[in-house]
């Protein structure tokens, strides 16, 4: 360990997010060192990237692969550790400086929270960690002096606009959404559309789980909760407009009505690094927009008969309490049945509708209530889900 050197963990570093932000810190290592790493289950990258970033300390969350870890590694002095506890107890490490959050979905909530207990600098990829328990993470972020800077490019777009502008008021901020795969496919179309057409992002190369997210605009509807934590907006204040090129990430109008947007190749180490860096910009060699070869930006309205999930997500936003929490549950778990081809596209915000009207709502959830509901909703999604199979084979002997 270099003392001069920023100490970063990086929770989930076999991920894309994770996979794209050891090569940004090996870009700059003259400025930053990774301390730790973790994944989840891929071990043989986790091992890779050991021997070669040469970590303080390395975790794996599925414990079956601790022996394959610890002999892989037994010629470094690298500590091993495995288990979602040690995870967490990696991101609180002392000599830590900045922890990227990278991992997927609900899981992440527990190592953040403890990052942000010990006062770390939180690089948050992990959007989920907000959208489940934002109220919480917010006060002990505020309590506990850690700063929360966006990785998620949409977000960290809008960080970058408030750049310079004190407390100037936002009058509202605009989330632009490439509006995934299926942005021109008709209803009857989205009925037939199979997980492997929803893993064929346009623009951006990303993570299987944020691909089907984005297919759905699930991953606007996480977003647009995600922004009201990050930025003290109101729901009436956060805008959803569909921009295909991707090229403007999002905006902020202030209450003068001047509009500031965030452009750039879509590239997620430019988020990555700029969380690392901030408030500086380091010289990247990252391919640059050209006006030239781009004629036109176009902008549309999100269709919400054919992608309700962006409804949904308002609506759980608005209600408060543990309903994101709910949300979150129910997507993780249609979303993983979809990628089975387990249930259709559009039967995925069937039943997640199905699920917010019937998941027990609590209007001031403790840490406590979140691991409940976040429980309690799996099951009830696998039930919805599993009753519905059972109606369709009814179906089939009837005819
Ligand atoms: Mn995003």
């Amino acid at each position: 360990m270099t003392e001069n050197k920023k100490q970063i963990a990086i929770l989930g570093s076999t991920g894309s997010i994770g996979t794209q932000a050891l090569e940004v810190l090996s870009e700059n290592d003259a400025l930053f060192e990774v301390y730790a790493l973790t994944a989840n289950n891929n071990v043989d990258l986790l091992i890779e990237q050991s021997r070669k970033y040469q970590p303080e300390m390395v975790a794996i969350g599925n414990e079956t692969h601790y022996q394959k870890l610890k002999s892989a590694l037994s010629d470094l002095p690298i500590k091993v550790f495995a288990g979602d506890d040690s995870i967490a107890q990696v991101a609180e490490m002392e000599p830590i400086d900045i922890v990227l959050t990278a991992m997927v979905g609900y899981s992440g909530l527990r190592p953040t929270i403890s990052a942000i207990k010990a006062g770390k600098k939180i690089a948050l990829a992990n959007k989920e960690t907000l959208v489940v328990a934002g109220e919480l993470i917010c006060e002990l972020a505020a309590q506990n002096n850690a700063s929360i800077i966006p990785v998620d490019s949409e977000h960290s777009a809008i960080f970058q606009c408030l750049a310079g502008e004190g407390n100037n008021p936002i009058e509202k901020v605009i989330l632009t959404a490439s509006g995934g795969p299926f942005r021109t496919k008709s209803m009857h179309e989205l009925e037939y559309v199979t997980s492997t057409q929803a893993l064929k992002h346009p623009n951006w190369d990303m993570g299987a789980k944020v691909t089907i997210d984005s297919a759905s605009l699930m991953n606007k509807g996480f977003e647009i909760i995600e922004a009201k934590w990050l930025f003290g907006v109101s729901s009436d204040q956060i805008e959803v407009v569909v921009h295909p090129q991707s090229i403007i990430h999002s905006m902020v109008q202030f209450v003068d009505g001047s509009i500031k947007a965030q452009l750039g190749m879509p590239d997620m180490k430019l988020p990555i690094q700029y969380a690392f860096t901030y408030p500086e910009r380091l010289k990247t060699n990252f391919p640059r927009f050209d006006f030239n070869l781009c004629s036109q930006f176009t902008f549309e309205k999100p269709d919400l008969e054919r992608f309700r999930n962006l409804e949904y997500a308002y609506y759980a936003l608005d209600k408060g309490g543990n309903m994101p929490c709910i949300l979150n549950a129910a997507n993780e778990i249609v979303v993983a049945e979809f990628l089975k081809d387990k249930i259709g596209f559009l039967q995925m915000s069937d039943i997640i509708e199905d699920v917010l009207a019937k998941g027990d709502f609590i209007a001031k959830p403790t840490y406590h209530d979140y691991v409940m509901t976040d429980s309690m909703v799996r099951i009830l999604t696998k039930e919805i889900i599993e009753k519905a199979h059972e109606l369709t084979k009814k179906g089939h002997i009837g005819n």
